[in-house]
């Protein structure tokens, strides 16, 4: 048995979308490029797949969007892609709690000479709006913001970000990292002042290995993989049609979806995050309650360690994931929640829980019975036994 809570990792593919790719794994293996009938199934495959795209995020035409293999890689292409549009400006602003996929695009920008402000963002993991509207200046290349984040599910405000950029610098360009957006909230590039967005297809039900940039029109960017013309010129190499299709598909299904998000799913993650925080006294909520994608939530358990709860979790069937990234051996404390300044005695003990459209009551309601017994269990054996006992009465 599994039950699969770890879904900003990644996602199950959607069986619809798995049908959709079938025929060009198996008959339908024409080079899309090529000249004779057989390749036409491919190319126009592709088309529909493009415009599907377009619709998801909003974008005025398909000719904006160009197929990549995952978010990390339409973060790449944006970033460097927009500091070469904007050659003569050395300065960038993002925010301290970007994927690392961004971060460290930054970090090697740093060391060619950028000149890198990243912006903080409160307990809440709510960005410092007017930190970042000082900061634009003439020299502003690129401003870079998650819409939201992978490991507390906050959202950006997007559309006011997109209008004090372009009021204070209209030539400044603006990249949005939606893939943890992609597919929870609604998206559109069109009314946000975006330059630049990606996703990727493996946090909405496509395949692992695809993903997408969106790049506005007036926007030319040098191509990040020279060789062919496909993806008109921006991304060389013969186009993964059948992912190509299983993106569009999963796109479709998500724009569906949404709805069931925002309704169903928030339910069951707000049935999850409330009964854990009344069941167990060691808990406190790492993120804003409201500005919030509908599935995620990252709960502290005070003075425990995150990795104990994942192997008892893990034991039991139960898929989540630490806020903490294991770095050369030692255990690295995750960036955004120290960004937030979570309390020292939570930081090592956080866990995220995201929920998909597949996640059942039955699901929740186990997760529920079992983890107090969990957190219990490791209580026991926490060196903090004082200050656990201080905390169970004044919470308990
Ligand atoms: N950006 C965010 C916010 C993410 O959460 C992730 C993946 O977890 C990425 C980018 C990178 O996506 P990919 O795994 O497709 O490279």
């Amino acid at each position: 048995m599994v039950i699969y809570l770890d879904n900003n990792a990644t996602t199950k593919v959607d069986e619809e979308v798995l049908e959709e790719m079938l025929p060009y794994l198996k008959d339908e293996y024409a080079n899309p490029s090529s000249m004779y009938e057989f390749s036409v199934k491919s190319s126009n495959a592709i088309a529909d797949a493009r415009n599907k795209m377009k619709d998801f995020v909003g974008a005025k035409s398909e000719k904006e969007i160009i197929f990549t293999s995952c978010g990390s890689e339409s973060a790449n292409t944006a970033i460097r892609g927009a500091v070469a549009h904007n050659k003569s400006k050395k300065h960038i602003i993002t925010t301290k709690v970007e994927h690392p996929c961004v971060m460290n695009t930054y970090k090697s920008l740093e060391k060619q000479g950028y000149r890198i402000d990243y912006i903080g963002v409160n307990s809440n993991g709510e960005l410092d709006i007017e930190e970042l509207k000082e900061k634009i200046t003439e020299d502003t290349a690129l401003v870079s913001v998650m819409w939201a984040n992978n490991e507390t599910g906050v959202i950006f405000p997007v559309k006011e970000i997109g209008e004090i950029i372009k009021s204070k610098n209209p030539n400044t360009l603006f990249f949005v990292d939606a893939v943890q957006a992609a597919g929870k909230i609604e998206m559109n590039v069109k009314d946000s002042n975006i330059d630049l967005l990606g996703v990727s297809g493996h946090k909405f039900h496509a395949p692992k290995g695809i993903g997408a940039l969106y790049v506005k029109s007036s926007v030319i960017l040098p191509p990040l993989i020279t060789g062919g013309h496909q993806e008109r010129g921006y991304r060389a190499g013969t186009e993964n049609v059948p992912y190509i299709v299983g993106m569009g598909k999963a796109a479709e299904l998500a724009i569906d979806g949404l709805k069931y998000e925002s309704t169903e799913v928030k339910r069951l993650r707000d049935k999850l995050e409330t009964g854990i925080l009344k069941t167990t006294y060691n808990s406190r909520l790492n993120s804003s309650i409201t500005n919030r994608v509908p599935n995620t939530t990252n709960i502290g358990f005070e003075y425990i360690e995150g990795e104990l709860i994942l192997l008892h979790l893990s034991d039991l069937g139960i898929c989540a994931s630490s806020g903490s990234a294991c770095t050369s051996g030692s255990l690295e404390p995750s960036h955004v929640l120290r960004a937030m300044g979570t309390p020292f005695t939570s930081l090592h003990g956080s866990i995220r829980f995201s929920l998909s459209r597949y996640t059942t009551e039955k699901e929740i309601d186990y997760v529920l019975e079992k983890l107090p017994r969990v957190i219990d269990d490791i209580i026991r054996i926490s060196p903090y036994q004082e200050e656990l006992e201080h905390l169970r009465k004044a919470r308990g």
